[in-house]
């Protein structure tokens, strides 16, 4: 089998709130590249890849440029076209950025491909550790809403089934600690005491506040306080981590599978979280996972319910699938919901198929 074409297209997907309908800003789109893989005998790969921002025609024009070297390859030998496209243009363009967001668009596209060859869901090929897995709310209880929005929001949730979710503290402004502390508690409020809730903070607390305000919150019981501060500062979160009895989870800034160590070593997290498309696709992810295993830590994934499902249903440390629907409207369908687990699609590969209409109405060039 050979690879015969990569087609890159650049979408703008609305920034709407499918869960509970509380968008923060009407109107907003986010710019994603999507990938279709051929090959020989008439196999298609689906890839994305997204962070590019203003910049997005550049990681595009990267997607299509690694993609022509992909032609003329063997698919199912990923590492082998991996190492390629390193030595072609990540050795000196460096290991992060548009170079590594690129690679992860064809990495996860040759995944799709291998599934579909073998006939087998990626989750089986991957590990195949279960079947169903846990999933929690991602993108509606946002630091912009106010607290009246943040609890309707939590009790939509709560009402189609979840049972986890995740929040925001780093509230807009200039709050004082008590005002941080108000949001969380008015959101468990809202949930009652049996729904897990996660809190994200988005690197934009120093260590320090994030220990005076995450002790000020224990007993709210929180799941997970998230990227309480910068993602590189591995000893400044350590420090927090060691501080708090609520767990610490991140890592979802860290490009490539290298820093995971440094993360991991230091202490830094009790949970990792991997983005895909920074970590490199779904072969470093599977890689980051191992290495969390080893130090006895779960993993959680980032966005992209509808492909992270699979890696998380695949590992014995899998904890749960971040729920985010910014790109769900791009398929036919997508895994379906059922008391709170997200249920593993049997079709080969992803098990996804676009929406042609979708992606047409999406489609800037
Ligand atoms: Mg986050």
């Amino acid at each position: 089998m050979k690879i015969t074409a990569a087609i890159a297209t650049t979408l703008a997907i609305p920034e709407d709130d499918p869960l509970a309908n509380m968008p923060e800003e009407e109107g907003r789109t986010r710019p994603v590249v999507i990938l279709r893989l051929r090959t020989d005998n008439g196999l298609e790969g689906i890839g994305l890849t997204f962070y590019g921002g203003k910049m997005t025609g550049s990681l595009r024009t990267a997607v299509e440029e690694l993609g022509a070297l992909t032609i003329g390859e063997d698919p199912l030998c990923i590492e082998a076209i991996v190492k390629k496209l390193r030595v072609a243009a990540g050795d000196n363009c460096g290991p992060g950025g548009i170079f590594t967001l690129a690679l992860s668009a064809i990495d996860i596209a040759l995944w799709d491909i291998k599934g579909k060859f073998l006939n087998q869901p990626l989750w089986k090929l991957l590990g195949g550790y279960r079947d169903k897995v846990p999933t929690y709310a991602s993108g509606s209880l946002r630091r912009g809403l106010t607290d009246n929005q943040a609890q309707r929001a939590a009790q939509i949730l709560v009402q189609k089934g979840f049972k986890e979710m995740k929040t925001q503290m780093a509230l807009p402004g200039d709050p004082t600690p008590a005002e941080e502390c108000r949001r969380v508690r008015v959101v468990r409020e809202a949930i009652g005491p049996d729904i897990k809730l996660m809190c994200d903070i988005n690197q934009r607390w120093r260590p320090e506040q994030a220990i005076d305000i995450g002790s000020r919150v224990e007993d709210v019981g929180l799941f997970w306080l998230e990227d309480v501060t910068r993602a590189d500062d591995y000893q400044g979160l350590a420090r927090v981590t060691a501080a708090l009895k609520t767990p610490i989870a991140g890592g979802e800034y860290l490009y490539g599978i290298e820093p995971f160590r440094q993360m991991i070593e230091a202490r830094s997290v009790d949970i990792v979280m991997v983005d895909i498309v920074r970590a490199g696709g779904v072969t470093q992810w599977m890689k980051i996972a191992g290495m969390a295993e080893a130090f006895n830590l779960p993993i959680v994934s980032h966005v992209m319910p509808e492909i992270l499902c699979h890696m998380i249903a695949a590992c014995p440390n899998g904890l749960t699938v971040e729920y985010m629907p910014w790109m769900l409207a791009l398929y036919e369908e997508t895994p379906a919901i059922e008391n709170g687990m997200l249920i593993m699609p049997n079709k080969p590969g992803l098990g996804l198929k676009l929406d042609e209409k979708a992606v047409a109405a999406f489609t800037v060039s």
